[in-house]
């Protein structure tokens, strides 16, 4: 087993079925997170308890094998241990540095504009798999914000998700605030309702990308599954009862949803609820069948939401340089 997939109440469980002691859980994990130990033999406990562990797990490897360093964001390529290649981008921030993890080889949700959803799902990463890339990059530079968001949709792999996200939070390890977490989702209403009910310690992000049915289900087949009907009261249960803001995330792109008149129906979609929009610029590359919108008309589209008073935000242009739109590189590898 991969010694990551473990979180503290999962460690404490093996300890106790095998005999011991459910304390060595935190001792382990420490010497994990905080001392960074590579090799499971050097952790301190009794030579017994040792042996159960390293009997029982290891430290897979996760190779980088490309890297391309964007400046403000920085990409790269990881072979798991099956071979499957996944991406993580290291965006450089004035306030500090955040890394955007993958989830899934591949995806099954099909956004007609992301090229990660050319690849059909593989499998679901283990949470260690997701942790792994954290770790990787928080050594060379140590983060201070988690985006769920790199290739395949994380609420199609919500066990292993929520595992990560509880690794991470834990105290005695990387110890991260939750808020620094943020978890996208492309729009799954029942596992949202399921974070609604559990009192999902952390944020989250909805890929909204069009204001109406006709549009987003033209652009994101899941739509057709659950519609904005469907979607935005249970995005609204969830912000109203956690009493968080959740962010609509919209990508521009030119001519198919960047419109004044779109930006008119997304104020009303909104309406009162305590949603923000984070405007991203499309990052299209060679043999796109769209475009990223024109400049004047991004300001044109984001004057419309600031006079209707809704909550926007405008993400720096983070990773044109190193085509970091979600699953690019690791597609140019594939095809
Ligand atoms: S945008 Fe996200 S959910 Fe949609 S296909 Fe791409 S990776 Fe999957």
């Amino acid at each position: 087993m991969n010694i990551y997939d473990m979180t503290y109440q999962k460690l404490c469980d093996f300890l106790t079925e095998h005999g011991d002691k459910k304390s060595r859980a935190e001792i382990i994990l420490s010497a994990l997170y905080r001392n960074g130990i590579s090799d499971l033999s050097l952790i301190e406990i009794p030579e017994k308890a040792k042996k159960l562990i390293t009997d029982n797990f290891e430290i897979p490897t996760i190779e980088c094998i490309d890297v391309s360093d964007g400046g403000t964001a920085v990409k790269y390529l990881f072979r798991l241990n099956d071979g499957n290649l996944v991406e993580t981008v290291l965006m450089r921030h004035e306030y500090g540095a955040s890394v955007c993890v993958s989830t899934q080889a591949g995806c099954n949700m099909g956004c007609k504009f992301c090229r990660s959803g050319r690849l059909r799902k593989i499998r679901n990463l283990t949470a260690g798999e997701i942790v792994q890339q954290v770790l990787y990059i928080n050594r060379k530079t140590p983060l201070s914000g988690i985006s769920v968001m790199g290739i395949g949709e994380p609420l199609d792999n919500f066990e292993n998700v929520l595992d990560f996200v509880d690794i991470m939070l834990y105290p005695k390890g990387l110890a991260l605030a939750p808020r620094r977490i943020t978890v996208s989702t492309c729009g799954l209403v029942p596992q949202i309702e399921k974070l609604t009910e559990m009192h999902f310690p952390s944020n989250l992000a909805v890929s909204l990308h069009a204001p109406n049915n006709e549009l987003r289900s033209e652009l994101m087949p899941i739509n057709k599954k659950y519609p904005l009907e469907v979607l935005m009261p249970a995005v609204t249960e969830f912000s109203e009862k956690l009493n968080k803001r959740v962010a609509l995330e919209y990508v521009m792109i030119k001519g198919v949803n960047d419109s004044e008149k779109c930006a008119e129906e997304l104020c009303r979609l909104i309406g009162e609820s305590n949603c923000y929009v984070n405007i991203i610029r499309y990052n299209s590359s060679e043999g796109d069948i769209y475009e990223c919108s024109d400049f004047e008309q991004i300001m044109r589209f984001y004057d419309v939401l600031k006079k209707n008073n809704i909550g926007v935000t405008m993400r720096r242009e983070m990773g044109s340089s190193v085509n970091a739109a979600c699953g690019q590189l690791r597609s140019d590898y594939i095809n």
